[in-house]
């Protein structure tokens, strides 16, 4: 079966298209309809377990369509915290991570790659250090959450999607965007919009595009945009892409969205000892957001081995946020997870360590 090569895959379908396909295999109309509930809804992962369809029905599925998945899973870790974290190889040898975050507000969150590699190249993060392979698809994209879903007991359900694992969004986004219109879909995973969340290193085009796209579809994603830095000099200096755009694009294109979709974008800041964790820093962004309805996201640095970054102590983290506080700005301090499996923001490879 491995080695067949079937014309179509499933999950790269969209709804219409598998439709056409399966009146084309002279399936009934109805079949779509069952055969997405034991995908999304029972998390169903051959069709043969799909009882309600005939035997001949899925017989036709399996000789079309192979197997739902395409990819294999080579490593699944879990934490004390009760973070999973799962490595996929696909068929062409590339791999990525996504992880499963689970909270005591009775979140279930999927994080999911959307690149193999990352061309961004931020110095603090491992997921850009072998450089950019290639963009995932859009069933690789929902085979990562259909698998995050389905490590969750019966009964339980994913309750977020943070875009936030390995590769930039903004630069596969129209695949992005196809694959969360599953997350979306009433019979598809069935999500509030409000619960999925895009993160991005700020490409003002992409963030304008996807202000566009909500024009189209009415999808108010959650922005998030990584600032990291209050200042182009030292922001290009972690994050190179930031020579292209400077931050006031980004933050006159994140202005854009938040006009046009009414929701507040979240800028993440990770804090890095000694770099950008001073008394100055503050100031500079305080200037930068304090007229912008804004939240800031602090993220104190995890740790990455090869990189040599010192992350601030949770008492030079806390007086960071309580003067932004103090001038005014909303402020969320993330509490990091999965650190011990290598799962927490910027410690996702392609590679098992
Ligand atoms: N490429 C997207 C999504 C990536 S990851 C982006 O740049 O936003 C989600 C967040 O984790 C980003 O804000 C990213 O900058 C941050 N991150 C990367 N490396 C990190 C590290 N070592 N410690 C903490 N956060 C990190």
């Amino acid at each position: 079966m491995t080695n067949r090569f079937f014309e179509h895959k499933v999950l790269e379908q969209i709804p219409a298209e598998l439709s056409a396909i399966l009146t084309e295999l002279g399936l009934p109309r109805f079949c779509i309809r069952q055969l997405r509930r034991w995908i999304f809804a029972r998390k169903t992962t051959s069709f043969d377990k799909m009882t309600d369809l005939s035997k001949e029905t899925r017989k036709i599925l399996t000789e079309q369509f192979g197997t739902i998945f395409q990819g294999k899973e080579l490593t699944h870790d879990q934490s004390a915290d009760l973070t999973e974290k799962l490595l996929i190889e696909w068929p062409d040898g590339e791999r990525v991570e996504c992880v499963l975050l689970r909270d005591d507000r009775n979140h279930r969150t999927a994080c999911i790659s959307t690149q193999i590699g990352c061309a961004m190249g931020c110095l603090f993060c491992a997921s850009g250090m072998d450089g950019f392979v290639r963009n995932l698809t859009r069933g690789e994209i929902l085979e990562q959450l259909l698998r995050l879903n389905s490590l969750l007991p019966d009964h339980e359900r994913l309750t977020h999607v943070v875009v936030m694992g390995i590769g930039e969004p903004l630069l596969n986004l129209d695949t992005l965007l196809s694959a969360l219109d599953e997350v979306t879909a009433p019979d598809g995973l069935n999500l509030s919009v409000r619960r999925v969340t895009i993160s991005t290193v700020g490409i003002p085009s992409g963030i304008r595009k996807l202000a566009e796209s909500v024009v189209c579809n009415g999808k108010k994603y959650k922005l998030a945009v990584s600032l990291h830095a209050p200042n182009d000099e030292l922001r290009t200096r972690i994050i190179p892409q930031n020579r292209f755009s400077g931050i006031d694009e980004i933050l006159k294109a994140s202005d854009d969205y938040f006009e046009q979709t009414g929701r507040r974008v979240t800028f993440e800041y990770i804090l890095i000892a000694g770099l950008n964790d001073q008394p100055e820093h503050v100031r500079q962004l305080v200037h930068l957001l304090k007229h912008r309805t804004a939240i800031v996201n602090l993220i104190p640095l995890n740790p990455v081995m090869e990189l040599n970054f010192q992350t601030p102590s949770a008492k030079a983290t806390a007086r960071f946020a309580g003067q932004l506080e103090s001038q005014g700005i909303q402020v969320k301090v993330r509490f990091r997870k999965g650190d011990q499996i290598g799962a927490a923001c910027g410690q996702l490879r392609r590679i098992h360590r």
